[in-house]
């Protein structure tokens, strides 16, 4: 299988909008797939079609230790969020090597479509909640650095723009705790 190219922060394209899916048909079926092989590939804990220039309502997701708890969400919504919120250290495959501290709400509750179309709810807390929300943002055209100070992003901008003219930004991706990009 092919890993699919990740768009990198300031891309104008991480800024579209992803229009929701129409029909589970195979061709998301097989997005997915390629979807989950680059997350992987790529080390990351989540992805968002968004990210691979695809700009369709889908998400994979992986938090567990040992890479096996595959979880993938079709045109998700948020259906609740709670008021406590959870700070923690956001990484990003779009925006490799740089960690900031983002607040959201604790927990979520989602839906989402499965393999046959039909619609399921379920309840998040944690690094999943953070990571649903982050991956959700991606599909909205958002970004985790749009959530810290616009002094930091433009710093951020700038170092990424530079290591990519010289070629360095894939050696970022070597950071010990690369493994909480989603
Ligand atoms: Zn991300």
């Amino acid at each position: 299988m092919k890993k699919l190219q990740v768009l990198h922060f300031p891309d104008n394209r991480l800024r579209k909008i992803a229009q929701p899916v129409k029909k589970v048909d195979q061709e998301v079926k097989d997005i997915i797939e390629q979807m989950f092989f680059t997350m992987y590939e790529e080390k990351g804990i989540g992805l968002a079609a968004t990210q691979v220039n695809i700009h369709k309502r889908l998400i994979v997701i992986d938090v567990s230790e040992n890479r096996n708890e595959r979880l993938f969400l079709i045109n998700p919504k948020i259906i609740s969020l709670s008021e406590d919120l959870d700070s923690m250290e956001e990484g990003c495959l779009s925006v490799p090597g740089f960690y900031e501290t983002v607040s959201r709400p604790k927990t979520v509750k989602v839906s989402s479509l499965d393999l046959n179309g039909e619609k399921i709810e379920f309840v998040a807390n944690g690094l999943l909640a953070t990571c649903i929300q982050h991956e959700i943002d991606h599909l909205n055209g958002k970004l985790f650095v749009d959530h810290i100070s616009s002094l930091k992003r433009n710093r951020i901008e700038k170092k990424i723009t530079k290591l990519k003219k010289e070629g360095n930004l894939s050696s970022r991706k070597d950071t010990p705790n690369y493994k909480s990009a989603i």
